[in-house]
């Protein structure tokens, strides 16, 4: 054997020696590779799990911050999303915006994705059998981002992801947990567009957001700290 192949193997076993009369007995291996979203993207590549392919311009994956604390899911891409290729977008998009600010959050700051990734055409409701098609993805995006909070936008993707068939005024403003995750109904923007009596109550719920956002903020930061 190489003498200073010997040599390494030497000094792994007294350093090994050394950790066991520590009382260390294993070393830990590091956990497999979390996935990430460019890997969720990477695997629905040009999807065709369902009719809504056929029309798509774009498939709308989803944006913001891989890490975000509070996550946003809509319906569907509209007609400008289908364009940009970007979610939220469009008019209903626009006013998303304006209502993050409102509370003090800005888009960046936050994930924002659809429960269907592509668009249905003329803009109508999508199918059950297209929501189950894109479920597991849009659940793989919660688990690569690990949000405290989702909010979901509308009647489609709160029954998507709380599994019922209750209506969004009925789920609005209640909270839910999804495997530990926080999720709170409201109405989607393209719906306030046409009932901008109801904003009000999209803004009562986007304050308790924002609130519970300053409370994980600082348990996490008091967490930090030590303290
Ligand atoms: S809506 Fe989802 S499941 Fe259907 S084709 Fe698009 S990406 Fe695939």
């Amino acid at each position: 054997m190489d003498p200073k192949v010997s040599e390494v193997i030497d000094d792994l076993k007294s350093c090994l020696e050394y950790l066991r009369a520590m009382g260390i007995e294993a070393l830990p291996f590091p956990s497999p590779s979390k996935s990430t979203l460019k890997a969720v993207r990477s695997e629905m590549g040009d999807c065709r799990r369902c009719k809504l392919h056929r029309t798509r311009r774009t498939l709308v994956f989803g944006e913001g911050n891989e890490k975000a604390i509070l996550m946003l899911v809509g319906e569907g891409p509209g007609y400008e999303e289908d364009v940009q290729g970007r979610p939220f977008v469009g008019k209903a998009g626009q006013l998303l915006t304006k209502i993050l600010q409102s509370v003090r959050l800005e888009r960046e700051e936050v994930y924002i994705a659809n429960i269907v990734k592509c668009r249905p055409p003329q803009n109508r409701n999508p199918e059950s059998e297209e929501i189950s098609a894109c479920r597991p993805f849009l659940l793989k995006q919660v688990q690569v981002i690990q949000p405290k909070i989702i909010c979901a936008l509308g009647t489609f993707a709160a029954q998507s992801l709380l599994q019922t068939s209750e209506k969004i005024s009925v789920l609005r403003g209640r909270v839910f947990d999804l495997h530990g995750v926080r999720v709170i109904p409201t109405y989607h923007p393209a719906f306030l567009l046409r009932n901008p009596e109801r904003k009000r109550e999209v803004w009562e719920d986007m304050k308790r957001i924002a609130k519970w956002l300053r409370e994980f903020s600082a348990s996490a930061y008091s967490a930090g700290d030590g303290s």
